[in-house]
This record gives structure tokens, C-alpha cells and sequence, in this order.
């Protein structure tokens, strides 16, 4: 924890002003995000169909339709903007292909295939690229990813990450394949702090329409900019950061590994639920709000060209498979209308807008593991990695973290069409 982390303080009417003024305008962009480069989507000019577009906005990224009311469509071009009411200048405009057989190559092709003559290699010639969720160590407090539970060891969902994703980086290798990691410490990959963010933080805060109706005074007003630069932080200035470094070695295939939880309320005393669920996410299902955002916009229309989705799609299959035969916990069912919408016939799969898998680029599983507060999950995770068999609650397991990155490596070879 960082002792007064907003040294910086704003005058109270100041704030006030701000956050209530609101910032919701064209050319909006989301937090810490660059001004988009319209340019880099040039060479995707002519590579897509009409048709393929029109099914992948309509059934992957924007279901709500609220894509179509930044855009215009004709028959051979479709045109955004930054307003729903199309008075400001255009942002793009996409030519499409008269057929399939007449679009332009992709700029840039993830091997989506095994290309290794080697048997005993089999993902020679592939990058992966690895995230381990979260930063963890002395940051897994303020991040809300730690809890302890009387004397047992503490739960830092960063540190379980990790174990999981070294045990997958020594699989991959062993079968060929190079690892890229998005970050292999406990330390921020981002330069920012949660002290340097303040105004984006107060800028943040205003793009919350009901952020005035919670305002009661200036101690709550500090702590609503605290927790939101933390936010910003931990959440968007740090994937922003690793998304940099993967996407300049671009990977054949990222995974992004985490650990779910259902609300532990107080670390000190947390609460244990009964059951695990396994999830498992690729990128789609845009909101309304996320799709007003200009770089937003721009992130989507280059997950959509670069034709990610029957890849994340087929990859979230693949893996979510063998997470469920393997760890046999069952498939986390979301109520309909939620955030995350399920797609493919694998009840585990949903799609979702997460900043990690909409930044990274080419195709990116996004994997959820067991609940860290769950009964059925908990005595593993709190018995650490180890070799072999242990007798837990009478049974005889393996290491849970390797039991998933077994699962994990296992789906990523069926992914690549290793036998
Ligand atoms: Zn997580």
C-alpha cells in the first residue's frame, strides 16, 4: 500500500465542477487511451465481404446493434463516425470486397496451424504470448486480488496466476514453442501510479452520469478519486502497458490466465462460497457505452478485420474443454442480459469486452480458472504447487496449477491441430 497516494489535491469547487460538468462528447475516449491512428486500418481495405462484416458486428461484437448507430452502411462501404447523429466528420471509411474470392490478403496472418515437421516439437515455428493476471505482491491489496483466512497462507490471486502460467511456459516450451511474457514479476509493467493519475481520474469520473447523485462531501470525494485512479491504475494503464509489449512480437495465440471469486467481503475475514465455475471468455459483446468511445471504435473494427473471432471462438472451445474434463468444475452460467453474452455450443464460453482481450491483437483465450474462495477450490489452491499426488478432503490431486495449465496446454495443441 502507498501512504497518501493524491498529493495533488484539487480545490473541493473545483472537482465538483468538473466531475459534474460531464464529458460526454464526440470524439470521447476511454481512460488513459491514445487518440486513435484511423491510418493503421488502411491495409484492411477490401479484405472483408459485405456479408462477413455485417455477421460479425451483428452476431460477435455488437449484438445490442449499438455499432450500427455510429456507422453507415452501403453496399460496398460502411463509414464511422463519432457521433450517433453523424455531424461530425467522418472517422473511417472501409471499402468492402465484392466476394470472397476477390479480397485483398490480411496485413498481418496469426498461424493458426501447426508448422513444425518435428513430432517431438510440435508448436516449433509458434508464439505464445502469456498474460498472468493482475500485478500481486505489494500491490494485490489495493487491487482487491488478496484475501486471508485465519492462519492458512494468504490467497493472492497475482501469485496463483503465475505458478499457473510458469507451469504452462514450461509445457509450451518443452513442445517448441516461444513464450512471450505480457509481465513475469510482482511489479507494475505500467510507469504510472496511482498518484500521477488523479486527473484522469476526476476526467473518469465525470463519464459516470449519476457520479453527482453520490457525492455527499469532500471525504467521499476523495476516496471516489482514490479508488478510481487506483482503477485506472491497476486495470487500464497496466494492460495498456503489457498489450505494448506483446503486440511489437506478435503472437501466434495470447492467454491471458486468471482465477475467478465470488465476493469475499472483508480479506481479514473472508466468506467461502460452496461451488466453483469455470468461464472462459473471447472478445465480442460491446456495450453501448464502450462503443461511444472513438478508440474504442477503433479497437473493435481491428479485433473484427484481423478476423479474430472464429479463431477465439474455436480456441475458447478448445481450451474450455479440457478446463472442464480436466478440473471438473462445472461451466459458470451468467443470467441472460448480462455483460457477458455465451456463444459456441460450450457452455462455458462467453463473450466479453475485457480491456486485455479487446488491447492484445491477434487472437486472445481468456481463461478463468476455479474460484479462489470457493470450498471445493480453496484447500488446493492453499496447498501451493507441488509434484505428484497429495490427499486433500480425502482425495488424492494433483497441484491445481498444474492440473491447469495441463488443461490449458492440451487445448492450445488442439487449437494448433496437433494430434
Ligand atoms: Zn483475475
Amino acid at each position: 500500500m502507498v501512504a497518501n497516494p493524491f498529493p495533488r489535491l484539487l480545490p473541493l469547487a473545483v472537482m465538483v465542477l468538473v466531475i459534474s460538468t460531464g464529458f460526454v462528447d464526440a470524439g470521447q475516449l476511454s481512460s488513459l487511451a491514445p487518440q486513435p491512428n484511423w491510418a493503421n486500418l488502411q491495409p484492411y481495405q477490401n479484405t472483408i465481404t459485405r456479408k462477413e462484416f455485417t455477421r460479425l458486428v451483428d452476431q460477435v461484437y455488437s449484438p445490442d446493434g449499438s455499432f450500427w448507430k455510429i456507422a453507415r452502411i452501403d453496399n460496398d462501404k460502411v463509414t464511422i463516425f463519432s457521433d450517433e447523429a453523424h455531424t461530425q466528420p467522418s472517422l473511417f471509411t472501409l471499402n468492402f470486397a465484392s466476394s470472397d474470392t476477390t479480397c485483398a490478403p490480411l496485413p498481418h496472418v496469426y498461424k493458426i496451424k501447426a508448422v513444425s515437421n518435428d513430432p517431438t516439437r510440435p508448436l516449433k515455428g509458434l508464439k505464445i504470448a502469456l498474460d498472468p493476471g493482475h500485478i500481486g505482491g505489494e500491490w494485490s491489496q489495493l487491487e482487491g486480488r488478496y484475501f486471508k483466512l485465519g492462519d492458512d497462507p494468504s490467497v493472492e490471486e497475482a501469485k496463483l496466476n503465475m505458478i499457473t502460467c510458469d507451469r504452462l511456459a514450461e509445457r509450451l516450451q518443452a513442445d517448441g514453442a516461444q513464450i512471450i511474457w505480457a509481465k513475469h514479476d510482482y511489479e507494475p509493467t505500467t510507469h504510472l501510479r496511482p498518484a500521477s493519475l488523479r486527473r484522469e481520474a476526476i476526467a473518469a469520473l465525470a463519464l459516470h452520469p449519476d457520479t453527482t447523485k453520490r457525492i455527499s462531501d469532500e471525504a467521499a470525494i476523495e476516496r471516489m478519486i482514490g479508488n478510481e485512479a487506483a482503477l485506472l491504475f491497476y486495470r487500464v494503464a497496466e494492460i495498456r502497458a503489457r498489450a505494448e509489449i506483446v503486440n511489437k512480437q506478435n503472437p501466434d495465440l495470447t492467454i491471458c490466465v486468471h482465477y475467478n471469486a465470488d465476493d469475499w467481503g472483508d480479506p481479514s475475514k473472508p466468506s467461502l462460497i460452496g461451488h466453483s465455475r469455470l468461464v472462459i471468455f473471447v472478445n465480442g459483446a460491446y456495450e453501448k457505452s464502450e462503443v461511444a468511445c472513438d478508440d474504442i471504435k477503433y479497437d473493435l473494427l481491428r479485433k473484427l478485420l484481423d478476423r479474430t473471432a472464429v479463431q477465439e471462438e474455436r480456441g475458447c472451445v478448445d481450451v474450455g474443454q479440457e478446463m472442464l474434463d480436466t478440473l471438473k468444475y462445472p461451466p459458470e452460467i451468467y443470467p441472460g442480459g448480462y455483460f457477458a453474452r455465451h456463444v459456441t455450443d460450450l457452455p462455458s464460453v462467453y463473450a466479453r469486452n475485457l480491456i486485455a482481450n479487446r488491447l492484445y491483437h491477434g487472437p486472445v483465450i481468456y481463461c478463468e480458472g476455479p474460484y479462489m474462495n470457493a470450498r471445493d477450490a480453496y484447500p488446493r489452491i492453499i496447498a501451493g504447487d507441488y509434484l505428484g499426488v497429495r490427499t486433500i478432503n480425502g482425495e488424492s490431486v494433483p497441484s491445481i496449477y498444474r492440473e491447469y495449465a495441463a488443461s490449458v496446454e492440451r487445448g492450445i495443441l488442439k487449437y494448433f491441430g496437433v494430434k
